[in-house]
């Protein structure tokens, strides 16, 4: 028996705080009553097909997508959470602050795991249209599905995201085993084949002293991923000059609130999202001082912030309105049906009951998705600015694509963590993805000046934008993935 096990073991029924010296990971371990490695003696050092380290939304979709794939049958897999399960027997009265828009392939890798149904018997609110504008001239641009009639994305609060999934994956017990309250705090990797006593799968130490070993280990923990560090995997990433301050905001009166607004200040911009006819969630990205001072305001004083931010013209100015005109001018001439009317956004009468928050924002990507035994998906691969609501999107395409390429691994009888089918995840990942965050990465440079030449540069791109259909239906189709 391995000598931790011996160890933890002679711990078990003891339930008071132990100190064991765990010799196998050369680690001190201390652990706490009835959360000692004793408790765990049963799955001591016990191997695992696939392991998930990181239940947040990316993480919890993994493990349903797995657990649900019919070549995965019989596999064994964990999913391995440092925080606790999130139930939600009954949806709270008052919105969340967190919420993520959803795009249609999202939806359907939800709805293809079972918890789409449980998300819209829950909360969610799908929206027709999107209209982005410039507060520095009057460039707009509007995206809509024909007619109105279908919904360009949904809104959902992150917590009945999991919530649903979680929901989801207790029907998935035989398949799938779930480890709240387990954080990881080691990861050792396999050795080469000509080391004697060489181990050949990863292994996972939990912080109450449990190991495991796992074929294939699955980074889903986020923008701060220990597996990314660990494995020692290169990653590009820098902070922004910018925090997002959240909020959620109640509306002068009712509106049929189907339109998500994104107005572009020179400081970030700034984005009203439906949740309900008379709600609608605040995601206002800004310098970290502005943030701060907003945290600061009273109530009255930061629902007039927003609404300013949001209707004043205080950044125009007449070189950049008079090229901005002669321009839209010329376009209608040549297209004149073309372009769209601006809509002005509700205004906002209140906020939720302590409902602002702020976060630091940054950009990050791991130059390398996998590593031999090891992928890494969601925040852990890739992390953007939200502007374009799309960090969680990005993710769940991590989800549908890894699990194609498992379940077609399975099926051919082939090792899990091989690099063989893993290479396949990266590239077809790393080929969506990185356009996309350096789109992202681009229009939020782009947007934080209002020097002259170039917000008449921008203004006349996105006015030309707008009058053209079939490029905003493949800007659409590609963000709806
Ligand atoms: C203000 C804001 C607005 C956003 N809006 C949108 C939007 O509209 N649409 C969209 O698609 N995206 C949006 N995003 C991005 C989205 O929130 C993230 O992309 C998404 O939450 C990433 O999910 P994840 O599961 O990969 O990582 P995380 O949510 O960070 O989850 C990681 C999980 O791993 C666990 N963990 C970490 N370390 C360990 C460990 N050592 N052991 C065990 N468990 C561990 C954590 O407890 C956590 O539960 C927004 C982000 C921000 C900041």
């Amino acid at each position: 028996m391995h000598s931790l096990t011996k160890t933890a073991l002679s711990f078990k029924g003891i339930g008071r705080r132990c100190v064991a010296l765990n010799r196998f990971s050369e680690t001190r371990i201390i652990c706490r009553g009835l959360t000692c490695a004793a408790e765990h003696g049963e799955h001591e050092n016990e191997l695992y097909d696939v392991i998930i380290s990181g239940g947040g939304m990316v993480g919890t979709a993994m493990a349903c997508s797995l657990g649900l794939d019919p070549n995965l049958e019989g596999k064994k897999i964990l999913l391995l959470e440092a925080g606790n399960k999130k139930v939600m027997d009954k949806v709270p009265d008052a919105y969340s602050t967190r919420v993520s828009s959803i795009s249609p392939g999202s939806a359907t890798l939800l709805s293809g795991v079972g918890a789409w149904d449980h998300i819209m018997n829950m909360r969610c609110k799908p929206y027709q249209k999107m209209q982005v504008w410039d507060a520095c001239s009057d460039a707009l641009i509007t995206f809509d599905k024909e007619n109105l009639q279908d919904e360009m994305a949904y809104i959902v609060e992150n917590d009945i995201i999991v919530a649903a999934l979680t929901k989801q994956l207790e029907n998935l017990s035989d398949q799938v085993r779930v480890q709240y309250k387990s954080k990881v705090v080691k990861y050792t990797w396999p050795k080469s084949h000509q080391v004697a006593d060489a181990i050949p799968w990863v292994q996972v130490i939990l912080a109450n002293g449990q190991t495991l070993q796992t074929k294939l280990l699955i980074g889903a923990d986020g923008p701060n991923s220990m597996v990314r560090r660990e494995a020692g995997i290169p990653t590009v990433k820098w902070n922004y000059d910018q925090s997002a301050v959240v909020a959620v905001l109640h509306l002068s009166e009712p509106t049929e609130n189907n339109v998500a607004w994104q107005r572009f200040l020179p400081t970030g911009p700034i984005a009203m999202l439906p949740l309900s006819d008379t709600e609608s969630s605040l995601v206002w990205s800004t310098s970290h001082r502005h943030a701060e001072e907003l945290l600061q305001l009273d109530e009255e004083s930061f629902v007039d912030s927003i609404n300013t931010a949001f209707w004043s013209n205080e950044n125009h100015s007449e070189l950049v309105e008079t090229a901005g005109s002669l321009f839209r001018t010329a376009l209608s001439v040549l297209m004149p049906s073309a372009g769209s009317a601006r809509q002005l956004p509700p205004s906002v009468a209140g906020i939720g009951p302590k409902s602002r928050v702020m976060f630091p924002l940054g950009m990050g990507h791991a130059s390398e998705y996998i590593r031999h035994r090891v992928a890494l998906i969601g925040d852990a691969a890739h992390r953007v600015h939200p502007l374009a609501g799309h960090g969680a999107n990005l993710g769940f395409g991590d989800v549908a694509c890894l699990t194609q390429l498992l379940s077609q691994a399975a099926f051919n009888g082939k090792d899990l963590g091989a690099m063989q089918h893993l290479l396949g995840y990266e590239t077809e990942r790393q080929r969506h993805n990185l356009p996309m965050m350096a789109a992202i990465d681009l229009m939020k440079r782009l947007y934080s000046t209002n020097a002259a030449p170039m917000v008449v540069l921008r203004t006349f791109g996105l006015q030309a934008t707008n009058t053209l259909p079939a490029m905003k239906a493949q800007i659409m189709a590609f963000a709806s993935k």
